[in-house]
């Protein structure tokens, strides 16, 4: 059994690790340990406390995926609700879609209990405002301006943004993936991410193995990126090799390479595990497997583009 998470997972890691030791599915760890960043206000790229769109307002996007059918359900542009990954699973395990956005994500829910609140806090506001909407102020209002004007700062890879990753492997030898996020930081309103996107953001299966990313979404999104790890590891790449094809693909997409912005962990269906980065040396995730009393911090490989 494995558990493996990109480094913001870390509070999550060792709650997801005690669902596979007690039996319990990688579906059900992976949401859990998903759960647990979603509530963590000091993340602000994920769930509760995430930094808001250009208007102010925080949208999340999430994926989950398991990997014995490959049935998924994600969720784009959420409003409203922190847990993003339930609302995922709901989308997968009660409505016969796999994507579900905006208003009817928030429908569905309610439907299913979860809460309402404003997922902007105070702290995450007063970057926004300080930050944003002082650019914004000689535009006009928040309302009125023409948003597509200052929307190449949701692309500036300064700017915060981030992603939470989970893969595990249970006891019976199945994987999941979860991923959620609120996206890029002043982010376009409505603009969609890798993260809800099966195939980009995310992917399972079974036979070879899983991956799930973090950094440009709009890179992930154009080049497919976890699916193209695992489309490696059936070709029979290695964990390895298959996560540094799906980087140095990235290459090919046009963007000068100083601001490709990609890291993805990966295991293999043997319970192997390794995480890449394109940027910054230091770059680390969590795993935890068989044997550990808690988890530990491994250094992600950096991949030049
Ligand atoms: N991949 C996320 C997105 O594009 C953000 C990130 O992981 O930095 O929404």
């Amino acid at each position: 059994m494995i558990v493996v998470a990109s480094a913001n997972g870390d509070v999550g890691i060792d709650a997801a690790w005690e669902v596979l030791a007690g039996g319990g599915s990688a579906l059900d760890a992976v949401e859990a340990g998903t759960r647990l960043v979603e509530d963590n206000p000091l993340d602000h790229t994920v769930g509760y406390g995430g930094y808001p769109n250009l208007l102010g307002e925080v949208e999340l996007d999430a994926s989950i995926m398991e990997g014995a059918t490959r049935r998924a359900g994600t969720v784009g542009g959420l409003r409203g609700y922190r847990a993003a990954i339930t609302v995922a699973r709901a989308v997968m395990e009660r409505l016969p879609h796999v994507l579900v956005a905006g208003e009817g994500a928030a429908r569905l829910a309610a439907e299913i209990g979860l809460v309402a609140e404003d997922l902007l806090t105070d702290a995450a506001r007063a970057t926004w405002e300080a930050g944003l909407a002082g650019t914004l102020a000689g535009e006009g209002t928040t309302a009125d301006v023409m948003l597509s004007r200052v929307a190449s700062l949701a692309t500036d890879p300064e700017r915060a943004a981030g992603t939470v990753n989970f893969i595990a492997q249970d006891g019976a030898g199945h994987l999941a993936s979860a991923v959620s996020t609120s996206g890029w930081a002043w982010k376009y309103p409505g603009r969609l991410g890798d993260s809800p996107v099966i195939g980009a953001g995310n992917y399972c299966d079974d036979r070879y193995g899983a991956a799930a990313c973090t950094g440009w979404g709009e890179l992930s999104l154009r080049a497919l990126t976890a699916r193209s790890v695992v489309a490696s590891l059936a070709a029979g790449a290695s964990l390895v090799g298959a996560c540094a094809a799906a980087m140095h693909d990235l290459a090919t997409l046009g963007i000068p390479s100083a601001d490709v912005l990609m890291h993805l962990v990966a295991v293999d269906a043997g319970g192997g595990h390794h995480g890449v980065t394109t940027r910054s040396s230091g770059a680390t995730y969590v795993w935890r497997g068989d044997g550990m009393s808690s988890y530990e911090v491994a250094p992600r490989t950096v991949v030049p583009v």
